[in-house]
């Protein structure tokens, strides 16, 4: 599993995507390829789209996955450790 500070997270979220909006994540649960706007699109918090499934807030895919309740799932998550230390478990970029 990858770990990695915010700081470098972020600077390979804009090396990838060029623009925050445009980056997508890959839900664990079910394969969905989400982005940063779907979720903006959607009214919803744009920091859920690297942690929740958007199956949570629409009807249409039947997945509720969430990096705060699902078991691990290492290989298509990473771990972001911010200055105060302290852990946040994302999907994958994509
Ligand atoms: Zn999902």
């Amino acid at each position: 599993m990858v770990m990695q500070t915010d700081d470098q997270w972020t600077l390979e979220l804009w090396h990838r995507f060029g623009d925050i909006r445009k980056a997508t994540f890959e839900c664990p649960g079910c394969g969905h390829i989400q982005s940063i706007q779907d979720f903006i699109n959607l009214n919803l918090d744009p920091s859920r789209a690297y942690k929740d499934c958007i199956g949570n807030f629409v009807d249409q895919l039947g997945c509720n996955f969430s990096v705060d309740s699902d078991g691990d799932l290492s290989d298509k998550t990473r771990l972001i450790v911010n200055r105060e230390g302290k852990e946040i478990r994302v999907f994958n970029f994509i």
